[in-house]
């Protein structure tokens, strides 16, 4: 199957420019093209899967899918380093140590699964931020974590059944709460729902549903993946509602690739596609809706950081500038190399701290260039990276999810 993915690269090398560590890298096997050719000779048994330089490639890749989207040949890069993911996880995994076999089982399939043990460990990150005990985090090693943990909010938003209704509705959004935007950014779905109701949509937080399974499938692990997929579906079955709707980048291109998680099972395959025909990013529905413009200017220099899983996996790039224009005041200056990877990519910058930083250092100067003292996103992932990366480069700007710009305008 991977042979019909791989065989389509003929090799041009047209992606290299948009590959985030071929730029820092200039190097063929830290780009698309080499790691496709890597990808090949693995497949055909010419290179062992676990040969230190193949897994350091599989890793090193963001899957940022930005290769994907410049690819003439539509070579889908995306199914192809998962997939490899899949298969070293699947020979190397039972070999870790007991300790990381056990952090990487609680992570992936408690944490992630379970949603109020997140909200428990999620209180425990809280109680030590506001105590300051974060800053003893070095003493056990974990000093990255503290720096790039979210900021855990006073409250969180729970998927609870709950309704925001509207009168004559044009129809019913469901919204999408995750896990970590859960516990860190229960703002930016106050500020969704409240968008949404203006754009003339009630939305319904359904329970049932629960983390879109983005980091299993990154972290090669499809079982889990599916599991929590299967999870969402029913609950949006069940729900009623007409359109499936999410303020994650990264949980959306996920959700709308359900698809390729079932590629042995006729039955889910085909409730996946039609699941992930309804499923929207945020700033999609509102695009296509029209309501009332915001009802004074909001005087503000801004610029977009556009995210991975949104301008490249799901080719969503023009709805956030048509949204950010229709803001009366606020003036747009695009920085350079908006839709190269900062660098965050899911847990990248826990896992590859060194290339993670090169390539938030190389996002911030772009950002700095700008003078813009908003930076806008549409991604919990990005929004921590760069929040972290301006904060340690002394900038003042400050980062905002796009729906919670649009509320700022209409409120
Ligand atoms: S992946 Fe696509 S763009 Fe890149 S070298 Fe192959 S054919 Fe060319
Ligand atoms: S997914 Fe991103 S990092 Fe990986 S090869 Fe493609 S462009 Fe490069």
């Amino acid at each position: 199957m991977l042979e019909s993915v791989y065989n389509n690269c003929v090799r041009c090398g047209l992606c290299l420019p948009a590959c985030p560590t071929y730029l820092e890298t200039m190097t063929e096997t830290s780009g698309p093209r080499g790691r496709i050719s890597l990808i090949k000779a693995v497949d055909e048994g010419r290179i062992d899967l676990l040969s230190p330089g193949f897994v350091e490639q599989m890793t090193q890749c963001l899957d940022c899918r930005a290769c994907e989207a410049t690819c003439p040949s539509g070579v889908q890069y995306g199914v192809l380093v998962e997939t490899m993911r899949a298969r070293i996880e699947a020979e190397a995994g039972p070999s870790r140590k007991p300790a990381a076999r056990f952090l990487r089982r609680f992570m992936l399939e408690g944490l992630f699964v379970h949603l109020n043990w997140m909200r428990i460990a999620a209180s425990f990150v809280r109680f030590a931020q506001r105590t300051h005990l974060d800053a003893l985090a070095a003493l056990v090693g974990l000093r990255d974590e503290a720096v790039l943990a979210p900021r855990i909010a006073d409250r969180f938003f729970l998927a609870d059944g709950q309704r925001y209704d509207v009168d004559h509705p044009a129809g019913i959004a469901f919204l999408h709460v995750g896990c970590v935007m859960q516990v860190a950014f229960p703002q930016v779905h106050d500020a969704t729902v409240r968008m949404l109701n203006l754009a003339g949509l009630s939305v319904t937080a359904a329970q049932g549903q629960g983390c879109c399974g983005a980091i299993a499938v990154h972290a090669g692990e499809p079982a889990v993946a599916r599991a929590m997929a299967q999870r969402n579906i029913i609950a949006f079955e069940r729900s009623g509602a007409d359109v499936y709707v999410v303020n994650a980048a990264g949980c959306g291109s996920t959700l709308k690739e359900y698809e390729h998680l079932f590629e042995d099972d006729r039955v889910w395959r085909k409730r996946a596609a039609a699941f992930a025909s309804r499923v929207r990013d945020i700033t999609e529905v509102l695009d296509a809706m029209e309501f009332r413009k915001p009802p004074r200017p909001l005087d503000v220099t801004v610029t977009y950081q556009e995210p991975c899983h949104l301008v490249h996996a799901q080719r969503v790039s023009g709805a956030p500038r048509r949204l950010l224009e229709r803001i009366p005041g606020l003036r747009l200056v695009e920085m350079n190399e908006s839709a190269v990877c900062c660098g965050s990519a899911g847990i990248y910058n826990l896992t590859e701290p060194e290339m993670a930083n090169r390539l938030l250092e190389r996002k911030v100067g772009n950002i700095c260039a700008t003078a813009a003292s908003v930076v806008v996103t549409a991604n919990p992932g990005c929004a921590m990276q760069v929040s972290s990366g301006l904060r340690n480069a002394g900038s003042g700007a400050r980062v905002a999810h796009i729906v919670e710009l649009l509320d700022e305008a209409y409120r």
